[in-house]
C-alpha cells in the first residue's frame, strides 16, 4: 500500500476550516484554530507546521482538501519505501 506524507503550513493557513470540513478523517482544528493532522496519523506538530503519514485509502479525501485550500497550505507527496 502506498503511503503519503501530508504537510500543513500553519503560517499560511487562514483557519477557514475547508480542509477539515472536506476530510475530517485527516485534518482537524488545533488550539490556535489552524489546521493540523489528526492524532492517529500525526508525526509532527508545531506552531508553524503539522505533518503526518496516511495510506492510499485516504489519499482522495486528503487531495480534495489540498486542492480546495484557498492558500495552498497543504502539500502531499508519496513516500518512497
Ligand atoms: S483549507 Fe487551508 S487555509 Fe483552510 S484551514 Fe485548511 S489548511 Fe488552513
Amino acid at each position: 500500500m502506498a503511503k503519503y506524507k501530508v504537510v500543513i503550513n500553519k503560517e499560511t493557513c487562514i483557519a477557514d476550516g475547508v480542509c477539515w470540513s472536506l476530510c475530517p478523517q485527516v485534518f482537524e482544528m488545533d488550539e490556535q484554530g489552524k489546521s493540523r493532522i489528526v492524532e492517529s496519523f500525526r508525526t509532527e506538530d508545531s506552531e508553524s507546521r503539522s505533518e503526518g503519514i496516511i495510506g492510499d485509502d485516504l489519499i482522495d479525501c486528503a487531495r480534495a482538501a489540498a486542492d480546495a485550500c484557498p492558500t495552498a497550505s497543504i502539500v502531499i507527496e508519496e513516500v518512497k519505501e
